[in-house]
């Protein structure tokens, strides 16, 4: 079997940052799934049925979604990387894949993208329900309020207009919708390796992972 390292946590753990760092040193396919909820999302705002569930199932059904090696996401032919990213979609995603169908629909996809590839994917429910035979099977965490401050830092940078405090709240309904679904849910088990980021840099957290999967090629 392809070789998969699957990565969950919530919101702002690091799992893109981690992943696109681990992919390049393990030359791995990296799948960010976050990105697939983000477009059927903006996708939804795009035609104005945010509240429209059977749409919305409809919209990932067929959703064309392709990821460039330089981490671009387009939607349609459209290039839509810091578009999946806005306020609006971050507001709107997690009721978005609470939708049993639409993860259905999204899981498929995601498994065909990563084809046979080797690769690692990034998600809630990769280690659990995308990938559950994984053979590296990681969760990684920070308190809210370290996700929350990271996440201020990063929006800075892409020039995304929001308070540390909207952030922070954004992040605990998140983390709530998240946890509470009811299929594909952010959950820990005992086959996940546990990091917990909230006092280790980047490079520290890229180390472990790395270490463990080149240790063990
Ligand atoms: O990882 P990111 O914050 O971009 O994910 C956006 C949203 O997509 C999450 O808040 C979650 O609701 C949803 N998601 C999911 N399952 C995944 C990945 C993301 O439900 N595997």
């Amino acid at each position: 079997m392809h070789k998969i390292v699957a990565i969950d946590g919530p919101a702002g753990s690091g799992k893109g940052t981690v992943a696109d760092l681990v992919s390049k040193e393990c030359n791995l396919v990296n799948i960010d799934t976050g990105a697939t909820y983000r477009s059927v999302a903006l996708k939804a705002l795009q035609n104005n049925v945010i509240d429209d569930e059977k749409a919305i199932i409809e919209i990932s059904k067929n959703i064309d979604i392709k990821f460039t090696p330089d981490k671009k996401v387009f939607l349609d032919g459209v290039d839509v990387t810091d578009e999946i990213r806005s306020k609006e979609v971050t507001k709107i995603v997690s009721q978005v894949s609470s939708i049993v169908e639409v993860r259905k629909n999204l899981v498929e996809l995601q498994k065909k993208m990563a084809g046979d590839n080797d690769c690692i994917m990034e998600g809630r429910d990769i280690t659990t329900v995308v990938f559950p035979n994984a053979k590296y099977k990681f969760y990684l965490d920070a308190t809210p309020e370290e996700r929350a401050r990271r996440r201020f830092e990063q929006n800075k940078e892409k020039n995304i207009d929001m308070t540390y405090e909207e952030i922070l709240e954004n992040i605990k309904m998140r983390d709530y919708n998240d946890s509470h679904k009811e299929v594909g849910s952010l959950t820990r088990t005992d086959e996940q390796i546990y990091i917990d980021s909230t006092n280790l840099t980047i490079p520290e957290v890229v180390k472990i992972i790395t270490d463990i999967v080149k240790g063990d090629e």
